[in-house]
């Protein structure tokens, strides 16, 4: 039924309690994982020692009872799921970070250079042990606006994914390009691709399209949520295209501008620097 002219219809939702309990609840995880950073430490240490102890000595080697060769083997798991369950806790962490546990630090200018060679530099082992090249190409001296730390984060997540699920042999692009209103940085590989039906699934939280080669890599199936968050807290957002078998590409987008509150305070020089800023002057 339609309003008659001179009405207007008002909807109003109480949302205190839900909002309570989404905070209880991001609260409860964060102090869970905060609780088990240090446990998760000492097992890594202990196994640590343990490797240490067991270590054989020279010549030994050959000779190494058979109880020792085993409990060496379970140190070497011990170390191997510790670190798993410590990388688990760290990305639940700073997931409820993202989700406002905590107030996002106060947007700066960050060079879109800087964050591809701190990505480039964290993934060059995994890279070069998986035999995959990580190309850079594309716009220079582009400038978004936020936090550094998180949006090296979100592109190092990507270009992990892409390293992860490629085969040996092939090539990951990184590219940066610009139009007037997003900065886009787009990771492309060559790899085994996600299915139609789970790639309107993939950023939600634990759900893996391929459980068994997650966990081979040691992940978490937290890095696109966390990717997803990183994007909408800088009033942007990702997007896959991708075809199974045929490689995917991730692509990040960003404001080209300043939030309004960064642009107060940002001195003159800086504001005129970059063609896309001057036009807020
Ligand atoms: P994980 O720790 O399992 O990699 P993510 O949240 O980073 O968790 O990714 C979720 C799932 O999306 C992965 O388990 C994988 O199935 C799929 N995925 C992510 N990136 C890629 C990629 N570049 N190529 C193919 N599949 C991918």
């Amino acid at each position: 039924m339609g309003l008659g002219a001179g009405f207007i219809a008002v909807e109003a939702a109480d949302v205190t309690e839900s909002h309570r309990l989404a905070r209880v609840r991001r609260d409860f995880v964060a102090n869970v994982s905060h609780e088990l950073k240090t446990p998760i430490g000492a097992l890594q240490l202990l196994a640590e020692a343990l490797l240490d102890a067991t270590e054989p000595a020279g010549d030994d080697a050959p000779h190494l009872s058979e109880d020792l060769v085993a409990a060496r083997r379970f140190a070497e798991r011990i170390q191997h799921e510790s670190t798993r369950l410590g990388r688990l806790v760290q990305e639940l962490l700073e997931l409820t970070r993202l989700q406002g546990a905590e107030p996002q630090p106060p947007p700066e200018p960050v060079a879109v250079d800087w964050v591809i060679a701190e990505v480039v530099d964290r993934t060059r082992t995994t890279a070069s042990a998986r035999r995959v090249e990580v190309l850079v190409e594309g716009e220079r001296g582009l400038t978004v606006y936020g936090s550094d730390t998180q949006l090296a984060t979100a592109v190092a997540n990507l270009v992990e994914n892409a390293i992860n699920y490629s085969g040996e042999d092939t090539t990951v692009r990184i590219t940066s390009r610009a139009d007037d209103e997003y900065v886009q940085i787009s990771v492309a590989d060559q790899g085994i691709g996600i299915a139609p039906t789970d790639v309107d699934r993939i950023f939600e939280r634990f759900y893996r399209a391929d459980q068994a080669r997650s966990r081979s890599t040691g992940g978490t199936g937290l890095g696109l949520a966390i990717v997803k968050h990183i994007a909408s807290n800088h009033g942007g957002r990702v997007e896959v295209s991708s075809t199974l078998g045929g490689g995917s590409t991730f692509t990040l987008w960003l404001p080209a501008r300043p939030p309004d509150d960064l642009l107060a305070t940002l001195p003159s020089a800086e504001i005129e620097a970059g063609p896309a800023e001057l036009r807020q002057v």
